[in-house]
């Protein structure tokens, strides 16, 4: 079985590590390859030539570093299809899903060649007699990142062409689970041709991310992930010195006023429910039903949930796929067993899915929960995964209590048709991301991808101008001229 190898200094480099994991399809359960769990000074290897790379990286015209950013856009759009079938393999999804996740990659890099522009700084004269004064950005030096499973093309891309656009070099060290869509996108660059060093990849686990966090060579760290992690790796990487933005997990609310579109809402909650098997940061977890909507919305939703087509993602015809693993399964079924426990009512139960062709794959049907109260573990804990709960609640007030009682802030949305209604949501509720009519609110590469609160660590978010301000120093010139 093929170990992955890294990309280091321009080369393609086996790992000389011992340790590998397997990389396993979700839904065939077939082992695709192995990921090495880089050695320490494989690791230190890959920041020291990403280091050696800076100088000469960061004094290219910015407009010469942005044309690397057409040609791999070009590139991109050759390979569209071979980058999305691998999402599917490696990821479970379905293959709509992957082409939306491999357009969405496309547009970073898109945003990110107009880096001249974006990464101007301003000036003003005559600050005083004859004196002068300027703000120019500058890039810092060697970044990294560290992404989830669940987008495995597009999270690195939230970062890597801002940070090299702006002159940095930079490091990805893909998520153990899902490696290949990193390698195919880091083959690409291969083609792209950038000069040794400026963009590097080392596969591996929490030993790979510690020795980065600690590197002195290290200026900033990128993080997508679950919650404890991002919390030890915002703490982890301020103590070092390093700048660091950690994007969290997440636990989304959803609430339905009596005045919504119900045909209109309940196609927009079977996507955010459950779209890429619920495994997406900005899923709905929580339907808030307020009033009298409560009933016809629960009929309605739960018929619809029933009808979607669980498979593998390569066929066309598939709505959703399996979760990412054995063990994530394990855990999802677990909180599914949790929510009868503590009385909630299962209406539809994702346990009994039997797909045919697959019988070994990681599948969990559409579930949804009724009567389910704010108190329950399943209205609370981050389940990622392919489960509804239902509450039902007086009136918007109420909803906003519960949303605002949940540590997370991710993502949150409503469905009416009163503008009041939607203006009281957006005003008070504490996410990052607000949705309206929406149940999807994944921000466009030119806005930053927000999060507040549990689902966010830091200052700058990923995407859009936060990024710029993330990976360059701002610098002023005051000068008088004798
Ligand atoms: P995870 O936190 O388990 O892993 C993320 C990355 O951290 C991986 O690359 C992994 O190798 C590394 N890692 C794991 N444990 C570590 C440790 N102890 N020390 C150092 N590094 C460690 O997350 P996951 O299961 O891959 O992804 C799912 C999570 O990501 C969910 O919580 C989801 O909400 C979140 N997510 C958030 C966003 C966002 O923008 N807020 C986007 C996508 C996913």
């Amino acid at each position: 079985m093929e170990v992955i190898k890294n990309y280091i200094n321009g080369q393609w480099v086996e790992s000389k590590s011992t340790e590998t994991l397997d990389v396993v399809n979700p839904a065939t359960t077939e082992v695709l390859a192995r990921v090495p769990l880089s050695t320490p000074s494989e690791v230190e290897t890959t920041i020291q030539a990403a280091k050696n790379a800076f100088q000469e990286w960061r004094e290219t015209p910015p407009l010469t570093r942005a044309r690397y950013m057409y040609t791999l856009k070009d590139l991109m759009e050759e390979h569209f299809e071979d980058l999305s079938r691998v999402i599917v393999e490696e990821a479970g999804k379905c293959i709509d899903e992957a082409r939306g996740e491999t357009r969405r990659a496309i547009e970073q890099v898109e945003v990110a060649a107009g880096i001249p522009s974006l990464m101007l700084g301003y000036g003003l004269e005559d600050i005083a007699l004859g004196i002068d004064e300027d703000c120019v950005r500058q890039p810092l030096g060697v970044f990294c990142m560290i992404p989830p499973f669940n987008f495995p093309l597009m999270v690195p891309l939230w970062f890597l062409p801002y940070a090299v656009a702006c002159g940095n070099t930079y490091i990805v060290k893909p998520s153990e689970q899902v490696p290949l869509s990193q390698r195919m996108l880091f083959q690409l660059m291969d083609e792209v041709d950038f000069p040794e060093g400026v963009i590097n990849l080392i596969n591996g686990a929490k030993g790979v991310v510690d020795t980065l966090l600690e590197s002195p060579d290290v200026r900033g760290v990128s993080f997508v992930g679950s919650t404890p992690v991002a919390k030890y790796i915002y703490q982890k990487a301020a103590e070092n010195g390093k700048r660091v933005q950690a994007q969290a997990g997440a636990k989304n609310f959803l609430v339905v006023m009596p005045d919504a579109d119900l045909d209109r809402t309940v196609a927009s909650l079977l996507t955010s429910f459950f779209g890429c098997a619920g495994e997406r940061c900005l899923s709905g977890a929580v339907l808030l039903a307020v009033g009298d909507v409560y009933e016809p919305l629960r009929d309605k939703f739960v018929e619809a949930s029933s009808r979607l087509n669980v498979g593998y993602g390569l066929d066309e015809a598939v709505q959703m796929g399996p979760v990412i693993s054995k063990r994530h399964m394990e855990r999802v079924l677990g909180y599914i067993e949790k929510g009868v426990e503590e009385g909630a009512k299962l209406l539809l139960d994702g346990r009994d899915i039997k797909v045919e062709a697959y019988p070994n794959g990681y599948f969990i049907g559409p579930t949804v929960f009724d009567e389910v109260s704010p108190e329950m573990t399943i209205a609370n804990d981050e389940i990622f995964g392919p489960v509804a709960s239902i509450v039902k609640v007086g009136d918007l007030d109420e909803a906003i209590d519960i949303i605002d009682a949940n540590p997370y802030g991710n993502a949150s949305s409503i469905y009416t048709s009163s503008g009041k209604s939607a203006r009281e949501f957006k005003y008070r509720v504490r996410c990052g991301n607000i949705g309206i009519n929406i149940g999807l609110v994944a921000p466009m590469a030119f806005f930053p991808f927000s999060g507040a609160r549990d689902s966010f660590f830091g200052d700058l978010h990923g995407q859009g101008t936060d990024a710029i301000d993330f990976f360059t120093e701002k610098k002023v010139v005051i000068s008088r001229w004798f």
